[in-house]
């Protein structure tokens, strides 16, 4: 079975926790903070394996999951940074982000791709030991890892993608310009499983071309298998149309060269601006006047027109010279950009539940708010800006109204996980 499409969940490590311990030895009283740091949690990280030729492996596997860091310990010792848990892929895979379409990456040559970085280890208690405070009992906990659900797309790295009705031949001219032996048969949709051939024009040059399965009317609406397979041509530098001269099916071919065209803008409006050329095939049982009419209609188009016979080879030699010559011209295979989060995202992750909990507890008011974790993770308390940005959201969140409401006055103390603060208003 060929699979190019598959959801997934990655989650990176959490970094490990700072420990809180005290330097002890015989016949020393209290000795200091010794509780040392918190191990980084393991990336999920993507690359590239050849052996894989779709995304069947993640129809059962789907979750995956890097190991979190070491918790640190006494004597000041860190704890080991987890290992990246490595995800292998098919070449061209790209990897969008479930919820948002957002595309995280491409992974279109063998470089590897850090998809979710784990987490920072916690800082131990020995970090936390100032002049007021000489006894720090606690240590802060460690970064959570970045988790997301991924849709993983694959979308075949080929210059040329052979598009067409069902039966026009497409298989045929594949199979007789390069060594791929895809399946040739007389009945429609033969072709399950796109098929990527070598072409090789001369001793130094080759192109990949793509046999994607037929399209058929209403494939981009989703009407038939035509649909799911676009998106392998969708990186193309060229499309190579291949028309049906003999009309044997019975349908006009000027008629399906449009159809065929509104179903690629149908799918992507860039896509159908691809530069094609046109093949026109079965010549070799075509009605000489109606491939004279079937010419002109293309070349008024302004599109260049072949004739050729795949079954015979008759005309695919010229016609494979002449789509060398095209793709010398155009720029390389497509490579997908990473998307940054928007504003309007971040935004909408801090909207979508600002709940909260205050309770009091002898002069300490401890704020729950799991929402609040990551930004608190995010904020480096040491940064002004920062830390008016957290001040900002304490305030729009109606936090600080709450604890005013309650009769919090100046000099209390304000704790939110392992972070306190003094209240002032
Ligand atoms: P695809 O569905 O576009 O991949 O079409 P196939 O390559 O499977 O071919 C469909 C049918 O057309 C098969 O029976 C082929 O043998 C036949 N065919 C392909 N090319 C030619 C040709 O140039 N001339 C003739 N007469 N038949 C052809
Ligand atoms: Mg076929």
């Amino acid at each position: 079975m060929f699979v190019d499409k598959a959801k997934i969940y990655v989650k990176a490590g959490d970094g490990g926790d700072g420990a809180v311990s005290f330097h002890r030895e015989k016949y020393i009283a209290a000795g200091g903070p010794d509780g040392g740091d918190g191990g980084k949690g393991g990336n999920v990280v993507f690359v590239v394996d050849d052996n894989l030729s779709n995304l069947i492996d993640f129809r059962y596997k789907r979750k995956y999951v890097a190991e979190k860091g070491q918790n640190g310990s006494s004597k000041n010792s860190s704890g080991r940074g987890a290992p990246d848990l490595v995800v292998k892929v098919p070449m061209g895979t790209v990897v969008k982000e479930a919820n948002t379409g957002r595309i995280l990456a491409d992974l279109s040559d063998y470089e590897p791709v850090i998809i979710a970085r784990g987490g920072k280890g916690g800082r131990g208690n020995a970090h936390f030991a100032t002049s007021t405070r000489q006894i720090p009992k606690f240590a802060k906990p460690g970064f959570r890892g970045e988790e997301f659900d991924l849709v993983l797309e694959l979308k075949l790295l080929a210059d040329v993608g052979l598009v067409g009705f069902p039966n026009v031949g497409k298989s045929t001219l594949i199979s007789v310009v390069s060594a791929a032996k895809p399946k040739i048969a007389n009945y429609h949709f033969t072709t399950l499983t796109p098929v990527l051939g070598v072409v090789k024009t001369d001793e130094e040059h080759s192109f990949v071309m793509a046999d994607i399965p037929g399209l058929i009317e209403g494939a981009s609406e989703g009407a038939g298998l035509g649909h799911e397979f676009l998106r392998h041509v969708e990186r193309c530098r060229l499309i190579l149309h291949v028309l049906d001269a003999s009309e044997i099916e019975g349908r006009d071919v000027c008629d399906d060269f449009d159809i065929i065209n509104r179903e690629l803008e149908g799918f992507s409006p860039e896509l159908a601006k691809a530069p094609q050329i046109v093949a026109a095939n079965k010549c070799d049982m075509a009605d000489p006047e109606r491939l004279e009419r079937l010419r002109k209609f293309i070349e008024e188009k302004g599109l260049p027109f072949y004739e050729i016979s795949a079954a015979t080879t008759q005309g695919t030699r010229e016609l494979m010279l002449a789509v060398a010559g095209e793709l010398s011209k155009l720029p390389p295979v497509k490579k997908f950009e990473a998307q940054p989060v928007t504003v309007a995202e971040m935004e909408q992750k801090l909207i979508h539940d600002k709940s909260f909990e205050v309770t009091v507890d002898d002069g300490v008011y401890f704020v729950e708010a799991p929402w609040l974790w990551d930004i608190l993770r995010s904020v480096n308390m040491e940064d002004y800006s920062s830390l008016q940005y957290f001040q900002r959201v304490l305030r729009t969140s109606g936090i600080i109204d709450k604890l005013l409401e309650m009769g919090i006055e100046e000099g209390d103390i304000v704790s939110i996980f392992d972070y306190e603060f003094e209240f002032v208003n």
